[in-house]
């Protein structure tokens, strides 16, 4: 077989890479719905503790920071946390004010990142003005 028989067979696994990326748009696509819909319930206002809401939706919470942070982003939704509790704020929005000395930690963490003497959150990079237990940009327990 020669060179070009073989591109020939490259069509099957470029076929399931196609499909893998497909599969992953349309969870994306769903999981946005299903949050959008959640907090539409919701009058998009009121304070959530937010594995309510992730266990209401059947997703985890992780996830639903993830699509939260997407749907903020592109300005579908407003919403800020708690600092003492944690709990999500909806409706209410945050600038986001990244501080200069913050780097982006890896996106996969086997421990929380030390946050002993930073004045802002260690994850998202959010600027602190007052103490508290979780950052009013991303919830990340502090
Ligand atoms: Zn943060």
């Amino acid at each position: 077989m020669g060179l070009s028989g073989w591109g020939y067979w490259m069509f099957i696994p470029a076929f399931f890479i196609f499909i893998g990326g497909f599969q992953q748009l349309y969870r994306n696509y769903k999981y946005k719905q299903v949050v959008k819909s959640a907090l539409a319930q919701r009058n998009f206002q009121g304070t959530y503790k937010l594995e309510h809401i992730a266990l209401e939706i059947g997703m985890r919470s992780r996830d639903l920071l993830r699509v939260l942070l997407d749907l903020r982003n592109k300005g579908l939704v407003k919403y800020s946390f708690n600092v003492e509790t944690g709990e999500i704020i909806l409706g209410q929005p945050i600038t986001y004010k990244p501080a200069t000395e913050y780097i982006p930690p890896s996106k996969k963490l086997d421990e929380p990142l030390p946050t002993e003497g930073k004045n802002f959150c260690v994850y998202c990079g959010h600027k602190l003005e007052a103490t508290g237990n979780f950052c009013p940009n991303c919830g990340s327990k502090l």
